[in-house]
């Protein structure tokens, strides 16, 4: 029989309003799965199970009252560097252990009001700095396909959470890559919006000029029915674009699938994505993907981008400068963890920064703080922000010739828990997620197969404000494939 958890959000939709089922049941449902197979996981930091189970019963309640907003019940739940009015909002750090929102992200809130219940707060990289998870304070995800592996990060919670059906979609964020790259890692669907399509109000920041929350969900439909409400003006946010709102769930319905339903597209193929450290059971299942697409009707075009290289030292440049100017605000004073027994104030500064952050973090500001020093900024600094324009004109080239560019999301499928690799090596891993942050671009990832039983992701990359084109181009391949229905055995 169909469980709850099986069913895709398009069908919770139909479910509800059919009165199938009602939002209590499906509720419950999530609860219960939580509860007997998180513990081997440990996607969630926060169940807020009594929240959900009264937003429930008040959905099913407005609901028999004649409220028929589409999505009223259906749960989800959000990454933990959203702020949540009234819920723990730690961004994965000990810093941040004891802070409760006195407010909503205005994506929580817009999320809210399209009827969504949420389930709680899901685990993530410390400050969202990471592309594996394990660097939270409250412990490594694991990785649904395989509990000895990481689930990708920085979002591994929200990715973790998707694919072992605790939630049928979940937020994230992408600084690098963090929804794209766990998305891959965790065989689901993920999408990073443009930047300045949702608002960042509320989300903690950890890079401002490369941040932007986005969604995961088993299937580009999925992922369309959260966009939509998170989408969207906010006046609240200084770099929010006032642009017309979209229906992408309409777009994607209005879609033909059958036949060559992507005549006239083209795709772009940038050899430097195919270059060393990609790995070729990884390489395979992209060539494969790519003829399925072919065969779909799209035309393949050969394009030039950055060099990766060059385009991963000005993110990890850029990157740490604006965190460590972000993560300036903790200063054990005004919120989250204080040291005990402060000798005097500049104790008090260093040893909570010293103790409330973690390794990474603290190299990040390190790294962030040098390049900002007086006696640095210009060669750092101002060379890499010459360079970010750059790369941003390589793109615009590109997409003269192309209408999505194709590449991995990651150079390899999830690796070991603890591996120990070197910050050096987890850096390479983001080469192909970067340059979108970089450029504003909106890109997602969906799965196309399984390299030595683990997922694989393609990363499709549009031009600006082509959330849509992007969504319907992952929805027709998923028309036509199985890949995206694959799901981790758990019991
Ligand atoms: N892995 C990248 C980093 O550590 C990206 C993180 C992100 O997108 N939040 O910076």
């Amino acid at each position: 029989m169909t469980q709850f958890h099986q069913l895709s959000v398009h069908e919770l939709v139909q479910g509800l309003k059919n009165q199938s089922f009602s939002s209590t049941e499906l509720t419950e449902h999530f609860i219960n799965r939580i509860d007997s197979l998180d513990g081997q996981i440990n996607s969630f930091i926060t169940k807020d199970f009594e929240n959900a189970l009264a937003q429930a019963k008040l959905a099913d309640k407005q609901r028999a009252d004649g409220d028929n907003r589409p999505l009223l019940g259906v749960p989800m739940a959000h990454k933990d560097n959203l702020c949540t009015k009234g819920v723990l909002t730690t961004a994965g750090s000990k810093m941040l252990y004891n802070f409760v929102s006195p407010y909503d992200a205005t994506v929580v809130q817009n999320i809210a009001n399209s009827g969504f219940v949420s389930l709680g707060k899901l685990n993530m990289d410390e400050f969202a700095m990471g592309s594996d998870n394990e660097s939270s304070h409250f412990g490594a995800v694991h990785n649904p396909w395989d509990l000895g592996r990481v689930p990708g990060g920085s979002s591994g919670g929200s990715a973790a959470a998707v694919a072992a059906g605790f939630v049928p979609v979940a937020t994230g964020s992408d600084t690098g890559g963090s929804i794209r790259q766990p998305a891959s890692f965790c065989g689901i669907t993920g999408i990073k919006p443009t930047y300045g399509r949702v608002s960042r109000y509320g989300m903690i920041a950890y890079a401002s000029s490369l941040d932007q929350a986005g969604t995961f969900g088993k299937s580009a439909l999925d992922c369309a029915y959260l966009l939509d409400p998170m989408s969207g003006y906010d006046n609240k946010d200084a770099t929010s674009i006032n642009r017309p709102s979209e229906d992408y769930v309409a777009d994607i319905l209005a879609t033909a699938t059958d036949g060559k339903p992507l005549a006239g597209k083209k795709i772009g193929v940038a050899k430097a994505y195919f270059g060393a450290g990609l790995d070729s059971e990884v390489e395979k299942s992209i060539r494969t993907a790519l003829a399925k697409y072919e065969e779909l009707g799209a035309e393949i075009v050969e394009v030039d981008i950055t060099d990766p290289a060059v385009t991963l030292a000005t993110y990890y440049l850029l990157a740490p400068a604006e965190a460590s100017s972000n993560l300036s605000r903790y200063d054990g004073v005004r919120f989250g963890y204080r040291c005990e027994n402060p000798k005097d104030l500049h104790d008090l500064y260093t040893r909570s920064r010293s103790e409330g952050f973690g390794a990474e973090v603290q190299r990040r500001i390190i790294m962030g703080t040098y390049a900002l020093s007086a006696g640095y900024f210009d060669a750092y600094y101002t060379k890499a922000q010459k360079v970010r324009r750059l790369i941003v004109e390589d793109f615009k080239k590109a997409f003269e010739k192309c209408d999505i560019i194709a590449s991995p999301t990651a150079p390899t499928v999830a690796y070991k828990l603890g591996e120990s690799l070197d910050p050096a090596s987890i850096y390479l891993g983001d080469v192909y997620t970067i340059g979108v942050n970089l450029a504003g671009l909106p890109a997602l990832s969906h799965p196309v197969g399984m390299a030595n039983g683990l997922p694989v992701g393609l990363q499709l990359i549009g031009k600006h404000w082509a959330e849509s084109e992007l969504l319907t181009t992952a929805h027709i391949y998923q028309a036509n494939t199985k890949f995206h229905q694959d799901t981790p055995n758990l019991g």
